[in-house]
């Protein structure tokens, strides 16, 4: 194991939370986290088994029923101002770690302090918001109906690693907000930002059993949560093929499910547009992260006249991006997160290359002093079709499928040629065209000449193979909540 300079990873293992106490998976057992723009061991995490998994669930169920439950919104709101401001503070050592997790570069991870806090705040708000309904009825006999709305329970929250600081706040906000309680597993490759968050929750007064850290394999892990009998529900983030099994395992007690799944993003460039924002617009909206975002805008429909030049320019915009290790300031794209990611990247660059695409840029992994980490450079395919595979299937790495369209109507055609809906972008001057391009993308989230900018008071939800259930705003806060109603005779 190397030598990081920070104090959380101070060599010892890491251990989970678990009802307040941090402990050690019941098997001893441990794996590797690893600095992805080395290939460095940073640290040890604990391997938590399914017995790791039910005293977890335990925990947030005695937390639930105890006098978590008693606590009074203003309560709940205090303790999310709290977490809020201590992660304000300490967000230095947050996001630094995130870096050294997952690779993002601390440029980008730095930019997650002002959404994260308001996350906080946002949802704290929400907590003395929550209401129920006087619905009049005609009923036969003289009835006063309403109803009441309160916690659903213990939720399982399963999240990746392409950007868990800000992922797992999908989970603990509204957990926190609602007064149910929770038990998060994060992904195998980024889950030390995750077990620091959750001691800066405890150093903030958050109650033990309210938020439950289990890290492990998901295979068993998380499996376990989303199949647990006392879960109530699962909120998961991940590849669409993990969210199918996590819909089916969680049907043994009808857990009330949210799965934010994958994608395959259409970005539509109209021949109008300002190029001198949709270039780096859009070559960013699919670069960003390395390309590993759900939403990321990766095939990229560009109205035929301009196709050529915008493939050339979008390739040069992404030779002037500096890709290498991200703890140094200047770096605006990382390594991909592990060499199962770099493996599955590089296979599709073959693929590409098979499928008779032009590799105008990038579409090799970078050597040099860049050769002990998982780095690939800005990738853009042309000679491509909607039809291809590369163009088809989510690859996860920043590679842009280009693909040319002469009408309106072809556009959104292809646009929606695929099983996913997650995000979609139109670049246009013509406001008719985009509004009408907007209202026909079935697609979660839309930006018109932007890309990518979310808000966590902003509610989103994908169509298709891209899940369902909401991210953001009340509806969200809703999910997390029953409804129950009252009818009182008046007679
Ligand atoms: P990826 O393949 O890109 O790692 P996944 O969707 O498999 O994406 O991972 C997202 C999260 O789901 C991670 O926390 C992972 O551990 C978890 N996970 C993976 N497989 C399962 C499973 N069979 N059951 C429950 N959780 C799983």
């Amino acid at each position: 194991m190397t030598h990081v300079n920070h104090p959380f990873l101070d060599g010892r293992p890491k251990r989970m939370l678990v009802g307040g106490q941090w402990v050690e998976a019941l098997s001893g057992r441990t794996f590797n986290s690893v600095n992805p723009a080395t290939g460095q061991v940073i640290a040890q995490l604990s391997e938590g088994g399914e017995q790791d998994v039910d005293r977890a669930v335990d925990a947030a169920r005695a937390a639930f029923e105890g006098p978590w439950s008693r606590l009074k919104p203003f309560d709940r709101q205090a303790l999310m101002l709290a977490i809020a401001d201590t992660v304000e503070r300490r967000f230095d050592e947050l996001c630094l770690l995130e870096t050294l997790d997952m690779g993002a570069p601390i440029a980008r991870t730095q930019t997650y302090k002002r959404w994260i806090v308001q996350a906080l705040r946002f949802y704290a708000g929400q907590a003395v918001a929550l209401a129920g309904e006087t619905p009049g009825n005609s009923a036969a006999r003289d009835v006063f109906s309403y109803t009441l709305r309160g916690p659903i329970g213990v939720v399982g929250g399963i999240i990746p690693w392409n950007g868990p600081l800000i992922s797992q706040l999908w989970s603990i906000c509204p957990t926190l907000a609602t007064g149910c309680t929770l038990v998060l597993k994060p992904a195998e490759d980024a889950s030390l930002g995750v077990l620091r968050f959750a001691e800066i929750m405890q150093e903030a007064g958050l109650p033990d059993g309210v938020v439950n850290v289990v890290t492990g394999l998901g295979s068993v892990a998380g499996a376990r949560l989303a199949s647990h009998p006392g879960v109530d529900k699962i909120a998961f983030t991940g590849s669409t093929a993990t969210g199918r099994k996590i819909i089916e395992m969680s049907a043994g007690n009808m857990k009330r499910v949210a799965v934010e799944l994958g994608g395959k993003s259409p970005d539509i460039v109209f021949a109008d547009a300002d190029l001198e924002k949709a270039v780096p617009g859009a070559g960013m909206g699919c670069f960003n992260n390395t390309g590993q975002i759900c939403y990321a805008g990766t095939r990229l429909l560009v109205q035929r006249r301009i196709a050529d030049e915008f493939v050339e320019r979008l390739a040069a915009f992404g030779r002037t991006l500096k890709v290498g290790n991200g703890l140094d300031p200047e770096v605006q794209l990382g390594p991909l997160v592990s060499s199962r990611q770099l493996n599955t990247v590089s296979s599709y660059f073959d693929l590409a290359r098979a499928e008779g695409a032009r590799v105008v840029s990038g579409g090799e992994r970078l050597g040099g002093d860049l050769a002990q980490g998982y780095f690939v450079p800005p990738t853009v395919l042309s000679g491509m079709t909607n039809t291809m595979r590369v163009a088809r299937e989510e690859i996860f790495g920043p590679v842009a499928s280009v693909i040319p369209f002469d009408t309106e109507e072809d556009a959104i055609r292809l646009a929606n040629d695929t099983q996913y809906g997650l995000g979609g972008a139109v670049w246009t001057r013509d406001v008719g065209a985009a509004h009408r391009v907007a209202r026909a993308v079935r697609a979660g989230m839309v930006w018109v000449n932007c890309y990518g900018v979310t808000e966590p008071t902003v509610t989103s939800e994908g169509f298709r193979m891209s899940g369902y259930g909401a991210k953001g705003g009340r509806r969200h806060v809703e999910e997390y909540l029953y409804n129950k109603t009252v009818w009182m005779d008046l007679g």
